[in-house]
Formats: C-alpha cells, structure tokens, sequence
C-alpha cells in the first residue's frame, strides 16, 4: 500500500516535471502546429512555437485575387483513413469543406476553368489519347521504383524532369500535365528531379479515378492554421 502510493508520487512528480518542461517549436506550418496543439492536449503549457514569417501556415499559403481565393500551396485533404488529424481539426473548428472534384486551371487573364476543359482547349483528342498512352508506359516501367524512400530508385530517376522527358519522347506526356504542375507550385521541369514529378504525376493519375473522399475547405487552407494558433 505506502509502495503504491510512493509509485503513485514518483508518477505524478514526474508527469509534473515533464509537463512543466520548457518546449520551442521551431516553425508554425502544419506540422509545427500541430505538435504545439497535441502538447498542449497532453498537458503541457509551457510550449512556444518561433516563426520567421508574419503569417502562419508555412506552405500552406493563399491568395487573394479579385475578391477571389486561390490556394498557392496545399489544396486537398486526402481521405479520412490517412488524414486523421487533418480531419479532426477540420471538424473541430466546424470548417466549411466542399468535396474535391477536378483541379482548375487560372489564366492570366482571369479566367478560371477546370483541368479537363484546359485540356480540351488546348490539346488534341489525339495528343491526349498519345499522353496517356505514354503514361501507361512509364507507369509500368517504373512503378517498382515508387515505393516509400529513394534508395531503391534507379539513377535515371535523379535527372531534371525536362531531361528524362527529352531522352523518352515523352514530350506530348509532359507538356499535357506542365500547367497543373508548375501552376500549383510543384516546380520547373527544368529544376526538378524525375522521381519527384513522376510520383506526383503516378498519384495525381490513380487518384482521378478515386478522388471521392477528398475534400478542400470553401475559404482556403490557411483558415485551418489560422483557426489551431488561436487556441
Ligand atoms: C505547391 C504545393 C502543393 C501542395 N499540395 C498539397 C495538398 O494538396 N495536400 C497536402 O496534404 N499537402 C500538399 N502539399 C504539402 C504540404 O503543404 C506540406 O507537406 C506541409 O504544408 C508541410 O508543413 P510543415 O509544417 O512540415 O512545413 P512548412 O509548411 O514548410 O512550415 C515550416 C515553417 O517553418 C518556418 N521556419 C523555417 N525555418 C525557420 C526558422 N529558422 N525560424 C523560424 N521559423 C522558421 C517557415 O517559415 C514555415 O512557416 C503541397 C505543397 C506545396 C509546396
């Protein structure tokens, strides 16, 4: 019994200790504060996150253009199964969400229209139909390289994007996709390893067919860091 309670003391002192203990953050994106608000959670109080900007959210950024939103950085919400803290903040602060159904494509002019009519607008049946049979190639090619981690990947995966694209006339490929990539900020081809524009371009493929479960919020992302600092 007084060993019991003696453990009990040892327990409590040292989850005081420990929730007493002084925590820096360093950066307040998603992942900065997110740990800010779990610990918290956990109880401790004595956490302060540093940031070098004025705004929260890191890569999570938006702009306004003509009363009008736009997402610079992140977009989506992934589904529930593999976002669960995302999901979890998104309800707990009652965010206005809409499904995710096709990414849009801003021209210079203004002028917003979805991914497929960019398509339709500017490429041919017949150049998208010669893409995606291209795509189908390459995917089987090199889908055993696009496992978690780059040590399995093949050297020829570490070019620019713009060199791979030259070497494997895939050209039509490339530039049928260029505008959704560069335009959400992925970057230049020219810049870019392969094996970072082609999971991206694996997954963005695959997930046109199952976007259901995908979500944006109506007012931008940002509101969702915005929303975790006042806590
Ligand atoms: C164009 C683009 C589109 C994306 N689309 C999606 C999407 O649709 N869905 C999705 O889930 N993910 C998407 N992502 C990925 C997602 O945005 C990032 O994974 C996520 O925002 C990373 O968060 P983070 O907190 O780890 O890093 P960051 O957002 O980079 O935050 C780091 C923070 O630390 C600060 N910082 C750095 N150094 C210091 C310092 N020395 N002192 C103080 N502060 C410092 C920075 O200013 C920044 O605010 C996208 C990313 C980009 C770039």
């Amino acid at each position: 019994m007084v060993e019991n309670r003696h453990n009990m003391n040892r327990s409590w002192n040292l989850f005081h200790k420990r929730v007493n203990m002084k925590i820096a953050i360093i950066g307040a994106g998603a992942s900065g504060l997110s740990a800010a608000n779990y610990l918290k959670k956990l109880g401790y109080h004595d956490v302060t996150v540093y940031e070098k900007n004025s705004y929260v959210g890191g890569k999570v950024f938006s702009y306004t253009y003509k009363d009008k939103m736009y997402d610079l950085g992140a977009i989506i919400f992934g589904k529930k199964d593999n976002y669960k803290i995302s999901h979890e903040l998104l309800t707990r602060f009652d965010i206005p969400l809409e499904e995710f159904v096709t990414p849009e494509i801003l021209y210079m002019d203004g002028r917003q229209i979805a991914f497929e009519d960019y398509l339709k607008e500017n490429y041919t049946v017949f150049n998208t139909l010669k893409a995606a049979i291209l795509f189908v190639r390459l995917y089987f090619k090199f889908r055993g390289y696009f496992r978690k981690g780059f040590i399995h990947a093949s050297p020829e995966l570490f070019i620019s994007f713009n060199a791979f694209v030259q070497k494997h006339k895939i050209e039509s490929f490339a530039d049928t996709l260029k505008p959704f990539f560069v335009g959400c900020g992925y970057g230049y081809y020219e810049d870019v390893p392969t094996i970072y524009l082609l999971r991206m371009l694996f997954w963005f493929v695959r997930s046109r067919l199952r976007l259901k479960g995908m979500i944006r919020t109506i007012e931008g992302l940002p509101i969702v860091w915005t929303e975790i600092r006042l806590l």
